[in-house]
């Protein structure tokens, strides 16, 4: 089996509300939809996901960078050797999301020729998944109504809260949903938003409202005040931006910046996500699964790898950005039940698209 042609779908899906975090603000979510087909038929299907303010991609750059370098790249290659693919890719710097999308697609090729769901193919561990919610910004009562509501709705008992911007409204939106969900799993998420000697204050007052880490308090460039947090944080710390690449992982590993990583397939696809799961592991590093901003699209790419690891099955995953679209491409609605998330028994990703819907959505015609 060879890959023929790659074709690039952008489309653009409406936010139930505008969402802000410390690094910008989301008043739609931008995508584009990969469809990599071969010469015996089967067509692996994934989404690339515009994310400027961590990737610099947009969905024209994804669409550029697809059309006049990876397609080409992958024309003619075996899908099953994405070995060879992200050599290829490699050639060209940057580009996280477009490269993951494509080597989430040519393993749902191959779930498909070998008539096997993704997650058998990447360890098999399980089939489902207990979700986190991942809330924006705003006031510490508006935040804690929104957590009890979704809690309430879909069973969730995890929550991220984005935080970065003002230390002490931050622990006090902290203070109002832990006191408003006592028994919920809780970590924060600054986004690079604070300081060194800010961020200290902010992870003591986090500990002592039972918050199980926190994600990126301070900016990447920041080696020093890294350093100097990390070393002196009550509560582990995980690295997402400053993860972008297993490389970076090493880096940060090794500087002794992180205690967690988050894998986001988005931009490391399935390859490169499972070398470093391997690092993470080597080091005594916890990974878990971390949301892109997926539609249902992405979010089923991210559940199979999610389910497939027992280091990453054991942790809530980010797999519930969906709920804050108002729009999807899926013809079989994502549900949460009871907080968990269950891959569908279809081979592959799995990934079924209402054609009329990406007729609408689609940003190209
Ligand atoms: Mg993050």
């Amino acid at each position: 089996m060879k890959i023929t042609t790659v074709e690039c779908i952008p489309f653009t899906l409406p936010m139930r509300a505008t969402l802000h975090f410390a690094a910008g603000t989301m008043a739609d979510s931008r995508h584009v939809l990969l469809r990599v087909r071969t010469d015996e038929g089967i067509t692996g299907t994934a989404e690339a996901i515009s994310r400027p303010m961590f990737y610099g991609e947009s969905q024209q750059s994804i669409v550029s960078a697809v059309n006049d370098w990876f397609g080409p790249a992958l024309a003619g290659l075996d899908p099953f050797n994405t070995e060879e693919a992200w050599s290829r890719f490699d050639r060209v710097d940057g580009n996280h999301t477009a490269k993951g999308a494509l080597d989430l697609a040519m393993h749902d090729i191959q779930g498909q020729a070998l008539g096997v769901p993704a997650c058998r193919l990447l360890g098999g561990y399980g089939t489902s998944a207990a979700v986190t919610y991942v809330c924006g910004l705003g006031g510490a009562e508006e935040v804690a109504d929104e957590a009890e509501r979704i809690g309430a709705a879909h069973g969730i008992g995890s929550f991220k809260l984005k935080v970065g911007m003002d230390p002490a409204r931050d622990i006090a939106m902290t203070h109002a949903v832990r006191t408003r969900l006592p028994g919920a799993t809780l970590y924060l998420d600054g986004n690079q938003g604070y300081r060194g000697h800010v961020a200290r204050r902010v992870l003591d007052a986090a500990a002592d409202l039972g918050v199980a880490w926190v994600e990126e308090p301070c900016a990447v460039s920041d080696r020093w005040g890294r350093r100097f947090v990390a070393a002196r944080s009550p509560i582990p710390l995980l690295g997402d931006e400053s993860c972008r690449t297993l490389a970076e992982v090493a880096r940060e590993i090794g500087e002794r910046t992180i205690h967690m990583v988050s894998i986001k397939v988005a931009r490391t696809g399935y390859r490169v996500s499972g070398r470093i799961v391997g690092a993470c592991l080597a080091a005594g590093v916890r990974p878990m699964t971390g949301s892109q901003g997926e539609s249902g699209v992405g979010t089923l790419a991210s559940l199979h790898f999610c389910v497939a690891h027992e280091s990453l099955a054991g942790l809530p995953g980010e797999l519930s950005f969906f709920l804050n679209l108002g729009d999807d491409l899926l013809a079989e609605p994502l549900r949460i039940v009871d907080g968990r998330l269950q891959v569908n028994e279809r081979p592959g990703l799995g990934i079924e698209i209402e054609e009329a819907k990406l007729a609408t959505l689609r940003l190209d015609r």
